[in-house]
């Protein structure tokens, strides 16, 4: 059955370019949203060497075994959100670590610096889930795995 053929605002609904130009305007604001060669390099290896580098605007949560930091590039002042959480292996007393972090528009970055003060959940969610964002995972009593993944997700609602 042939599907109806409509047009919206000028453009063709029909052909993928119509849809692909839509989709990338919205990725520009989500997954598509970058730093700069050194700060959010291809590899994620990379991308976590040059972490050390980013300079820390802010320490919002700080306890041992949970923080949540904003970071930014020196170069090309991207800013990052960075959380860390730690589950403690009381058996082994080798703890799982994970580190998510992804670059956040200046506009997220004071939209989750407020909502921190009310809710450590909402404030996360102000990054899009499907923005790109790097995770080194620390497993217990395993060798750590850094890799690319989406959003900040730290299971909080566990
Ligand atoms: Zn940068």
């Amino acid at each position: 059955m042939p599907t109806p053929h409509v047009s919206v605002e000028g453009f063709d609904t029909q052909t993928p370019t119509g849809c692909m130009r839509m989709n990338a305007e919205r990725t520009q604001e989500t997954s598509l949203l970058t730093g700069c060669e050194r700060c959010w390099p291809e590899s994620a290896e990379a991308a976590w060497k040059a972490r050390s580098d980013l300079r820390e605007r802010a320490m919002w949560i700080y306890e041992s075994h949970f923080n949540v930091r904003g970071l930014e590039c020196q170069h090309c002042t991207r800013r990052f959100v960075s959380v860390f959480t730690e589950n403690i292996d009381w058996a082994h007393g080798d703890d799982t670590q994970n580190w998510m972090m992804a670059p956040v528009t200046v506009s997220e970055y004071r939209r989750l610096e407020a909502l921190l003060a009310s809710s450590i959940e909402a404030a996360l969610r102000v990054v899009p889930a499907a923005r790109r964002s790097l995770c080194r995972h620390h497993p217990s009593g395993d060798d750590a795995r850094t890799f690319w993944t989406t959003g900040i997700d730290i299971g909080l609602q566990d």
